[in-house]
């Protein structure tokens, strides 16, 4: 997967199609990321004790690689992410776009 948790994200399908977030993680095997703010669900939490009350809690819902592009931190365009070769054998990340380091 060419996306990693702390890189900026645009949404393309579903419910919160446009919107921009940032990863928070990273589901390997499933293909998923959860990206902040976005694809929110909610979720019921029961009260524990007698005279609590049960809770709703809002929390982002992993979505498929498939539906977000990563967006470069340097010139904050949604671009592919390319890899590169350095001199000294790194292998770095490049921005589809500006080709800047990523
Ligand atoms: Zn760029």
């Amino acid at each position: 997967m060419k996306i990693k948790t702390g890189d900026k994200v645009k949404i393309l399908q579903g419910k919160d199609k446009g919107k921009q977030g940032k990863i928070i993680q990273v589901m390997l095997k499933d293909n998923k990321v959860v990206v902040e703010g976005v694809n929110l669900y909610i979720k019921h939490v029961k009260p524990k004790r007698e005279r609590e009350k049960g809770q709703r809690v809002e929390f982002p819902a992993p979505m498929d690689v498939s539906k977000v592009m990563f967006v470069c931190p340097r010139c904050a365009k949604a671009a592919r992410v390319g890899h590169k070769v350095l001199e000294n054998g790194k292998r770095v990340r490049i921005c589809g776009k500006c080709e800047d380091v990523v």
